[in-house]
């Protein structure tokens, strides 16, 4: 694919246009940072999250999956040192007041902006701040998480107990976390409301090398299951000093986005910090059993976290291709079949014409009872050539025409997305080929 300087534009706007992606409270001139998905992108989006649950949690016997909640006492943010430690360094210009990321300087000392003197960088805290009940005082204080993680460590002995799981294991969730980030931009990739997929994988300390393998592996493969393309995907071993507090070794997946080459997930051995830090500040003991030595063990964790709106954007970046069918200029999302927010579109030839009107609709009706798991449409909007283009914007692999020769043999044309070829199969076929 070329260098295309507009990209990212293309992007955006086809997303607004289409409902896959709206800019938050946009009637209000919007807010930075936060996103809504409309019914496309929100198709797209479950797409991604049942393909990783499926991956990461059904498919696996050794991984139990929850849903805990988003307001956080703040007690649990402050033993995983994110009420300390979850900040940025970072620069104030003392003349425009605006805030830089330290780490995202070319020149520290001076405002990329408006050419000012940078102050020295101090922490900024990045979390999202509120109270509990009535009084807003510092008793009542309370988080929004900013990573699903800690939930599952605070579930850890109840998973433990119900389960007894032997180790190593899993706990998996997907969630919204909160970030209070100070330069949200380049449209899903830096948001300030994210949702993230997240395993805590749970090891004896002598095997946490071989579950980091296991893991990168999975996540090589979701990489390749959500169509990705893996050739600007790339692995970045992060150095001691650029580790976050609580990890020992991190691999950074990144991606070649239209803006540069970014992170897309993150894959951390995070020792026993957490539990440890959580068995010392509630007083309740953590360690589980080790069935062969039958001594206690606090385990070690791995975890691989991925944001689903990072994916969400790499999946739409790798798929948006344009080419010429036929003569003329088309646009296209490349999507893997699965992951299509409409598997296929039925539509009559003609709208004015009662008996294909009634067969197209007995055929979408018949195709909908099988297809449980996947989204078709029905369009007789506009002429065929319109229809077509209309579904290839969204990325629809399938499009089914019937037409009169249906009535006569019972086929219909089903046109393929990528190639535009159309092939005249039988409708009792149709279920097995777009499956
Ligand atoms: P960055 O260095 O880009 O700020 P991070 O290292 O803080 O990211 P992690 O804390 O490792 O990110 O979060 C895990 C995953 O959550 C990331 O790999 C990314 O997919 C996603 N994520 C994190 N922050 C954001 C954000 N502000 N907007 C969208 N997704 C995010």
């Amino acid at each position: 694919m070329p260098k295309d300087p507009d990209l990212m534009e293309k992007i955006v706007s086809l997303c607004k246009r289409r409902g896959f992606v709206y800019p938050s409270f946009d009637i209000y001139g919007g807010l930075a940072g936060f996103f809504d998905y409309g019914p496309y992108g929100l198709a797209l989006k479950n797409n991604i999250k049942n393909l990783w649950w499926k991956q990461f949690v059904t498919n696996r016997e050794d991984v139990y999956g929850i849903d805990s909640v988003i307001v956080t006492k703040k007690e649990v943010l402050q033993a995983s040192g994110h009420a300390r430690g979850f900040a940025d360094m970072l620069s104030e210009c003392e003349k425009c007041k605006r805030r830089f990321r330290a780490d995202h300087l070319e020149n520290t000392n001076k405002c990329p902006e408006c050419g000012g003197k940078l102050g020295e960088a101090r922490h900024f805290y990045m979390m999202l701040e509120t109270h509990i009940g009535a009084a807003e005082d510092e008793a009542s204080l309370a988080y929004l998480r900013p990573e699903t993680a800690q939930g599952i460590f605070t579930n850890f002995k109840n998973i433990v107990d119900s389960f007894h799981p032997k180790l190593p294991f899993g706990i998996a969730q997907i969630g919204k976390a909160f970030r209070n980030e100070i330069a949200p931009r380049d449209f899903l990739f830096r948001l300030r409301e994210i949702e993230q997929m997240e395993v805590e994988y749970f090891v004896k300390p002598e095997f946490w090398k071989d579950a980091f393998e296991m893991l990168r592996k999975e996540m090589v493969k979701f990489i390749e299951t959500i169509g990705i393309r893996t050739d600007k995907v790339s692995e970045l071993e992060i150095s001691d000093e650029d580790r976050a507090h609580y990890s020992k070794r991190t691999i950074d997946f990144e991606f070649e986005f239209p803006f540069g080459k970014k992170e897309l997930y993150g894959l951390a051995y995070r020792t026993d910090y957490d539990l440890g830090n959580h068995q010392s500040s509630s007083g309740v003991d953590l360690a589980c059993l080790d069935e062969e030595t039958k001594e206690k063990i606090l385990p070690h964790v791995i975890e691989p976290s991925l944001g689903v709106d990072r994916s969400f954007l790499a999946v739409l970046c790798s798929a948006y291709t344009e080419d010429e069918l036929g003569g003329e200029k088309r646009v296209y999302l490349k999507l893997n079949k699965n992951l299509a927010p409409v598997r296929a579109a039925i539509f009559p030839l003609l709208k004015n014409k009662p008996e294909l009107v009634s067969k197209a609709r007995e055929v979408y009706e018949s195709l909908k009872l099988s297809a449980n798991s996947y989204q078709l449409a029905y369009d007789d909007n506009g002429n065929i050539g319109k229809r077509y283009r209309r579904q290839d914007e969204i990325g629809t692999p399938f499009c089914i025409t019937i037409d009169f020769d249906t009535l006569e043999d019972n086929t219909v044309t089903l046109r393929d997305r990528d190639s535009g070829e159309q092939t005249r199969v039988k409708i009792e076929e149709l279920i097995r080929l777009i499956k």
